[in-house]
């Protein structure tokens, strides 16, 4: 199963294969990998040694990045995924981002942002709408119309925290109208906005 795999220059990770979204756009309904990859699909979730010993039997210095993204959300496996991290910052020099939804404090109903402090670098939370009732039509949280509130505030929390984050919506998805209302709550929250091509 593909537990390591990579998209340009990045090395990208895939824990798990639980989200608890159900995006209309998601790439899960569309094949079974990305970039050519091989079938993103789990036969299980790899224990955290197995993705070690995949990383350090890896040549790091090939890539610019790790990338924890899969066909799942990083943050449903927040603690291992933080163990991973902390793995990669002591023994390599190079910058750690996660892929998230920006749903982890509703997923382990706890202020997650300070666990990442120290251990990642970049945090790209798809904000993928303006409102809440967009964002629920668009990513079918199970947490419902709370989601909304639950992700601004993490992006918040993590900014405080120092660490670097950037939102993102899909340009073929949303209007001209919501990215310019987008850039605004980006800027209230103090964190970057990427507009990004549906991949
Ligand atoms: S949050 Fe990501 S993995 Fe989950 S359904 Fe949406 S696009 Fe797919």
């Amino acid at each position: 199963m593909t537990i390591l795999y990579t998209v340009k220059n990045g090395l990208y990770i895939n824990l798990t294969n639980r989200c608890p979204c159900a995006c209309t756009f998601c790439l899960r309904q569309k094949g079974d990998g990305v970039y050519g990859s091989d079938s993103l699909w789990l036969e299980r979730e790899p224990t955290v040694e197995e993705v070690l010993e995949q990383i350090d039997n890896t040549d790091l210095t090939k890539f610019d990045e790790v990338v924890f993204c899969g066909y799942g959300e990083p943050t449903e496996r927040l603690f291992d995924l933080v163990k991973i991290a902390e793995h990669i910052k002591q023994n390599y020099n190079i910058p750690i981002r996660v892929n998230t939804n920006g749903l982890s404090d509703l997923i382990w109903q706890d202020d997650t942002a300070k666990y990442f402090v120290g251990k990642v670098d970049v945090l790209s939370i798809s904000l993928n709408s303006t409102n809440a009732e967009g964002y629920l039509a668009l990513t079918r949280s199970k947490f419902g119309i709370k989601s909304f509130e639950a992700l601004k505030k993490f992006a918040k929390s993590a900014r405080e925290l120092r660490i670097s984050v950037v939102m993102t919506i899909v340009d073929t998805v949303t209007t001209l109208d919501e990215q310019k209302k987008a850039k605004q709550i980006c800027d209230e929250l103090g964190v970057a906005l990427r507009i990004r091509p549906l991949e």
